[in-house]
């Protein structure tokens, strides 16, 4: 049956000119098998650092109009040079940036917004057999002014074009063969997963799984537009991210761990009464930002005529998510036997609906991260 798809490849997959090769391949591959393809691109390798770089080496913190209007440039490159590599092939293709087709945001310089996205262009293009090759990460604003979606961000607009376009399927193709029940390199027994659902994946990025941008899955989610995770340095069918009506799944899907240079902001929060009226109050922050918080919290305290503060740099979040712990009793207890198990103290512990979280000392990460994944068996693939 043929298929309206976006194919989104980011900068590992594009880092130099023959890596641009296979991936026009992997496109002239999904036209040849009677899809029709709108492909959205990354700039290419580490490009958007250079130019961040570059940014800051001039102003150390530019005007952030100028800023969008430098970092976007990397995504221009890629788009001209594919149009060129599929037009190679006897294909027909036309580069599109975010301004030549309408991709408007909010004002948010640096972390934009998408609030519209024009698909008549791209609808005619597709029509006629030409395939639109569209610069990720950018858009523009009510002045016309262009602006950048944040770090990752052309997984976003490869969603929402795939949503204006109402896309059979967004497939974000990356440099791993999808998502895994934990990061493989900490524990070697993690498996891929074949499917996963919006929520739990929206868990699983924002407690460390770097490989889609939270606001990608979330923008996903709220039109329930299946995003499938492949690699485009190895065949494999990836991962698909969707709504599935509750089957008979395993409690536990995934493991996460972030290292510490997650972009996360405060995250656990634990407040404690104590005995003499004194409250402690523990929360996490990202460790690059630990230093600022710590200052802000010593102006503050004194302000307050408030007591000491601590900061410990030697700890780790280490999360377990599944939607089929919804309603389940003891998967927490379960969880925490087997950390106690192999000696490992938990320092904080936060819980939503579909994932548990615990703060541990940084050393045992791996350990723990290993100790789940045999305890909830997610070596054995149980969905089937
Ligand atoms: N090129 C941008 C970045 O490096 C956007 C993206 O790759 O998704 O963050
Ligand atoms: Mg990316």
């Amino acid at each position: 049956m043929e298929k309206l798809l976006v194919q989104k490849f980011g900068g590992t997959s594009l880092a130099d000119a023959g890596r641009i090769e296979v991936v026009a391949d992997i496109i002239a591959n999904t036209i040849s098998e009677g899809h029709k393809v709108a492909v959205v691109l990354s700039a290419m390798g580490e490009e958007t650092d250079r130019l961040i770089d570059l940014a800051k080496s001039i102003h150390a913190e530019p005007n952030l109009r100028e800023y969008d209007a430098l970092v976007s440039t990397g995504e221009q490159i890629s788009v001209a040079l594919m149009a060129m590599a599929l037009g190679k092939r006897n294909l027909k293709a036309k580069s599109y940036t975010a301004y030549q087709l309408g991709i408007k945001t909010n004002k948010m310089h640096g972390r934009a917004r998408i609030v519209d996205v024009k698909v008549e262009k791209l609808i005619k293009q597709l029509n006629k057999n030409v395939i639109p090759v569209i610069t990720g990460f950018q858009g523009m604003n009510e002045e016309g002014d262009i602006t950048t979606l944040g770090r990752g961000g052309s997984d976003t607009t490869g969603v929402a074009i795939a949503v204006a376009l109402q896309a059979d399927e967004c497939q974000i193709y990356t440099d791993v063969d999808g998502v895994f029940t934990t990061d493989p390199r900490i524990c070697p027994k993690a498996r891929l997963l074949e499917q996963v659902s919006f929520d739990e994946m929206l868990e699983l990025s924002s407690t460390g799984a770097k490989v889609l941008q939270l606001r990608a899955v979330e923008y996903a989610s709220k039109y329930d537009m299946p995003i499938r995770v492949l690699s485009s340095f190895s065949e494999g069918t990836g991962t698909v991210i969707e709504e599935k009506e509750d089957m008979e799944r395993p409690v536990i899907s995934g493991i996460s761990s972030p290292v510490s240079d997650a972009g996360i902001d405060v995250d656990v929060i634990v407040q404690n009464i104590s005995a003499d009226n004194t409250t402690d109050f523990t929360f996490t922050v990202d460790q690059s930002d630990a230093s600022s918080a710590e200052q802000i919290l010593q102006d503050t305290s004194e302000s307050l005529g408030g007591g000491s503060i601590e900061v410990d740099d030697d700890i780790a979040k280490v999360s377990v998510v599944g939607r089929g712990m919804r309603g389940q009793s003891g998967i927490a207890s379960k969880m925490f036997q087997a950390l106690a198990d192999h000696e490992i103290n938990i320092l904080m512990i936060t819980t939503s609906e579909i994932k548990i979280s615990v703060v541990i000392q940084k050393d045992l990460r791996e350990k723990a991260v290993n100790a789940l994944h045999d305890t909830f068996q997610l070596d054995k693939n149980l969905d089937t």
